[in-house]
């Protein structure tokens, strides 16, 4: 069985940077928050206290251009000090962005890829409902 083919470069519309954090960590994922925001023109995401969507621990997304990304993860990779970022591309495939196209700095979490599955389940059986939102 072979995998299929992976998209073009040019599906690649932009990328999220996932930042996760705990109790302990929370103080110094604001602080890069803040600082993401003061250099890079990014979208920010909400802060989640809980685990959303695939997301095994609490986090908050930052959305950035292609462009921006040989600027902001280089950044990334020197200022996170202890924290754990995912970067993803953003192809239209939700389920492949982060199942097969995931780029971790610092310790690699378990992404819950269930998520994706359930969502499909609900989109199929409810296919006139809109399906609420989670971040992805
Ligand atoms: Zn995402």
């Amino acid at each position: 069985m072979s995998a299929p083919a992976p998209p073009p470069l040019a599906a690649i519309t932009g990328y999220h940077a996932h930042v996760y954090f705990d109790p302990l960590t929370k103080a110094a994922a604001a602080a890069l928050r803040a600082e993401i925001e003061r250099r890079f023109p990014v979208e920010m995401g909400r802060w989640w206290d809980r685990p959303i969507g695939p997301h095994p621990e609490p986090m908050y997304q930052v959305a950035f251009g292609t462009a921006e990304f040989p600027r902001l993860v280089p950044w990334l990779m020197l200022n996170r000090g202890e924290l754990t970022i995912l970067v993803h591309p953003s192809t239209g495939d939700d389920r492949a962005d982060h199942a097969d196209y995931p780029m971790w700095l610092g310790r690699a979490l378990t992404l819950r890829l269930a998520f994706f599955d359930e969502l499909e389940a609900a989109r199929a059986a409810a296919p006139k409902k809109p399906t609420p939102e989670a971040p992805a």
